[in-house]
């Protein structure tokens, strides 16, 4: 192959400054889990990331990984099979994800999050007090405290017991070593020099390019102008290495909005306040849109509100339930929450016309009443004063669409052919959320992340002792 931008050819390698078995760029939850998943085979695994401080976009999370058919989920008297899992995706993506792949991640799930209590102590409960988007049953298994940054914390602490993964941080992968047939043989880093890292295998898990405008706007027009709420190391480079070395990408269109992110303040706002009962007004007093039918897809009616901001209109039960979060808790400390006797004042506090409000209050609930509202919302909450409310916008928090991936996680070329020793997870990889913001299912996130993470690690320490497997 012709040397690339992004790729140095072996041969022009002056000396290797390092060796391993596998290197992981990215220390999010695809990388800490390929990390585990090698790590316990006893495979030597360098993990390479980019900043010493948590920013990765698994640690800004809400920790909520989805799995179906857990021992969890059936102390909870739920009864779900991964196969209805896979089919609840499929539902919300219109069928557009690749089935075999979709299903086989729902088949990994819950094995996942067996593996990860059970194996490395990671902290994982069932979440049951209230029901995502989309979602047909409780099946989010999230740490304690509900924060990806407790779920990354306990994945390193497990990740830093076993003898043969290290991880460095603040070192930055520049580009991936390939010899002229396009085999990854290692990976080029910049921390204070430029050095080069032999490895026998390479695995992509530095997330999408949520934090490269440029590409936003070339692959995802319509989220350009949204707030970017993700973290700053998704620049979409473990894309653009694959993509020079010839493999197949998909769903490059694919994204994930958030509808309720604090405006100002830019603090997540639990999407329970609004599923639990909670409404979207405009500045004109007025309801838009269904907000439950998913917070991806709402995002985009938000956007186009005037002046790209709403208030979330709700009350005292579901201002206590949001307290169970710590971003909502950071809301109200940070005094973004209003709270008001009644409806008047609240309009006042948000400069909305009361009038209004309040004939959209009185509109709510008489669809409370029947069941059913003018945009197809069917769960709603009898408000009850005293009333509280957030200013809040859409935003952007990751990309979907990537590098192709097969079932073991590996990258593979247009022929189907995989590219050697290269493996891609989370957002690098082609995601299971269809086309555009509307596909995307709660968890999909770190379903791909963690999921294609465990494979590839399984598969990348497998196939270190046998060179050839089967499929
Ligand atoms: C606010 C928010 C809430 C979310 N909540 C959920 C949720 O509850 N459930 C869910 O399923 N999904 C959720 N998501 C989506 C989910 O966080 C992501 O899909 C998932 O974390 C992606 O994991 P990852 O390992 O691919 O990327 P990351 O977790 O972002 O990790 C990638 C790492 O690679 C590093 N890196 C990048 N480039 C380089 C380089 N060149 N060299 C070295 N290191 C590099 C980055 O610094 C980063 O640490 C949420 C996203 C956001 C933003």
């Amino acid at each position: 192959m012709e040397q690339q931008e992004e790729i140095v050819l072996a041969e022009q390698v002056p000396a290797w400054d390092a060796e391993t078995e596998i290197a992981i760029v990215g220390a999010g939850g695809c990388g800490v889990t390929a990390a585990l998943a090698a790590g316990e085979r006893g495979a030597s695994v360098l993990l390479l990331e980019r900043f010493r401080r948590p920013v990765a976009n698994t640690a800004r999370s809400g920790g909520m990984i989805p799995a179906a058919g857990t021992r969890l989920q059936r102390a909870a008297g739920i009864d779900e099979t991964p196969e209805q899992f896979a089919e609840n995706i499929l539902a919300k993506n219109g069928r557009q994800s690749d089935p075999e792949l979709t299903l086989h991640l729902a088949r990994t799930a819950p094995q996942l999050v067996e593996w990860l209590i059970d194996r490395h102590g990671v902290r994982l409960e069932l979440v049951t007090d209230f029901l995502y988007p989309g979602h047909w049953t409780y099946r989010m298994h999230s740490p304690p405290e509900r924060t990806g940054a407790a779920l990354l914390a306990d994945l390193k602490r497990a990740a830093r017991a076993l003898p043969s993964v290290q991880e460095i941080d603040e070192v930055r992968v520049e580009a991936l070593v390939a010899d002229r047939e396009g085999t990854v043989v290692g990976v080029v880093v910049n921390s204070t020099r430029r050095e080069y890292v032999r490895a026998r295998k390479v695995v992509l898990a530095c997330n999408g390019f949520g934090a490269h405008a440029e590409m936003v706007r070339q692959y995802c027009p319509e989220a350009a102008n949204a707030l970017y709420f993700g973290g700053p190391g998704s620049t979409g480079e473990g894309i653009r290495w694959g993509m020079a070395l010839g493999a197949a990408v998909a769903f490059m269109d694919s994204y994930q909005l958030h509808a309720t992110v604090a405006f100002p303040g830019e603090i997540l706002v639990s999407y329970s306040i609004t599923m639990a009962g909670g409404f979207h007004v405009n500045q004109e007093g007025e309801r838009f849109a269904d907000e439950t039918r998913g917070y991806s897809e709402h995002a985009l009616d938000v956007l186009k509100q005037p002046g790209g901001t709403v208030v979330l209109v709700y009350d005292e039960r579901l201002h206590r339930l949001g307290l169970s979060f710590p971003d909502y808790r950071a809301c109200v400390e940070a005094q973004l929450v209003r709270s008001a006797p009644d409806l008047a004042s609240l309009a006042i506090a948000f400069r909305l016309p009361a009038e209004r409000l309040a004939a959209t209050m009185a509109e709510y609930q008489a669809a409370r009443e029947r069941g059913r509202d003018r945009f197809g919302r069917t769960t709603f909450a009898d408000l009850q004063p005293p009333f509280y409310g957030i200013r809040v916008t859409g935003a952007l928090l990751h990309t979907q669409g990537g590098l192709v991936v097969d079932r073991h996680a590996r990258v593979l070329r247009s022929d189907g052919q995989p590219v050697p020793n290269l493996y891609a997870g989370g957002g690098v990889a082609a995601g299971i959320s269809g086309h555009g913001a509307g596909g995307y299912l709660s968890g999909n996130g770190l379903l791909t992340a963690l999921g294609y993470g465990y494979l590839a690690g399984q598969h990348a320490a497998a196939t270190l002792r046998a060179p050839t497997p089967a499929g």
